[in-house]
């Protein structure tokens, strides 16, 4: 039997063994899946041979840690620097980034988008700056802080703080920030933000699971929106693909982990 984990700290709030057990079982592929609570990220490597996985997941905080542990990094998650998913061929550790294209396949619903505004500078708003940018959406990237901005200005992509912001039209408005989450905070100020909203053709947050106050703002304003349900089910799909080498169909992997999101 294959054994997968997710690595992340915390890590007890994760859908993904949910998610994965529920596609085994469906699939009856002999494999089960657990979460695995890690709070030193630098141990990532050694943990994944010790317990003799064929592959994980990574999330928070750890993403930039795994790919440092990769002995190979492939496709989008090179140019983002983070990885999310880790696969065992031929006793290495190959790296890739699934939440790129996870979002990218969630974005499909709204329709043309030309530019997209990302509010939030961490792992996530990398991943989504490059998948953007590879098809072809204008990003422009909107941080509290500077700190974080650095990796961007390195792309050549358009960021802001909060201070140095003036609002514009941009067609998709995307929260990455963890505002919302654990707390009753909006991504950015009110003002801004409704000034924002007012000229946007859609709206979307990559937190599941819960009404965020973005998520409230955005619903009241009447634009189109989702959250990150639909980004999950797809990076997981793409991560299954993966884990299963590419043996089983996709659209089968998708049918089965859908059904877990009703349970
Ligand atoms: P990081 O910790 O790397 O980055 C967090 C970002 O949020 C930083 O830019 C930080 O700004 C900003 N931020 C935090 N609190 C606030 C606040 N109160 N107001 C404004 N900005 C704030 O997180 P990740 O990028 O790894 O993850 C972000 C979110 O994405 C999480 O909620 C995670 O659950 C979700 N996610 C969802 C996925 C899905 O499949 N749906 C996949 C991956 C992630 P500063 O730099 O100033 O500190």
């Amino acid at each position: 039997m294959k054994h997968f984990t997710i690595f992340g700290d915390p890590v007890s709030h994760s859908r993904s063994p949910l998610m994965h057990n529920y596609v085994f079982k469906a699939l009856d592929i002999s494999a089960c899946y657990s979460r695995t609570r890690l709070q030193d990220g630098s141990q990532l490597r050694d943990v994944f041979f010790a317990k003799a996985l064929s592959g994980a997941n990574v999330t928070v905080p750890h993403k930039e840690a795994a790919y440092a542990q990769c002995d190979e990094v492939r496709g989008i998650a090179k140019a983002i620097k983070a990885v999310n998913t880790l696969v065992l061929e031929k006793g290495k550790l190959i790296g890739y980034n699934t939440d790129a294209d996870g979002f990218m396949s969630a974005i499909q619903s709204f329709g043309e988008i030309k530019n997209a505004l990302i509010l939030g500078a961490g792992g996530t708003a990398r991943a989504l700056a490059i998948a953007l940018r590879n098809g072809e959406i204008s990003p422009t990237i909107l941080n509290r802080s500077r700190g974080r901005l650095e990796y961007f200005l390195s792309e050549g992509l358009e960021c802001f703080d909060w201070d140095d912001f003036t609002a514009r039209p941009y067609d998709l408005i995307i929260n990455t920030t963890s505002a919302g989450l654990s707390d009753n905070e909006l991504p950015l100020p009110r003002p801004l933000l409704m000034e924002l909203l007012a000229q946007a053709k859609g709206a979307i947050d990559v937190i599941y699971g819960k009404e965020t106050p973005y998520l409230r703002e955005v619903k009241v304003s009447g634009l189109p929106y989702k959250d990150g349900s639909d980004m999950l089910l797809e990076q997981g799909v793409l991560a299954n693909h993966l884990f299963m080498d590419g043996e089983v169909p996709i659209d089968n992997i998708r049918s089965a982990m859908k059904q877990s999101f009703s349970l």
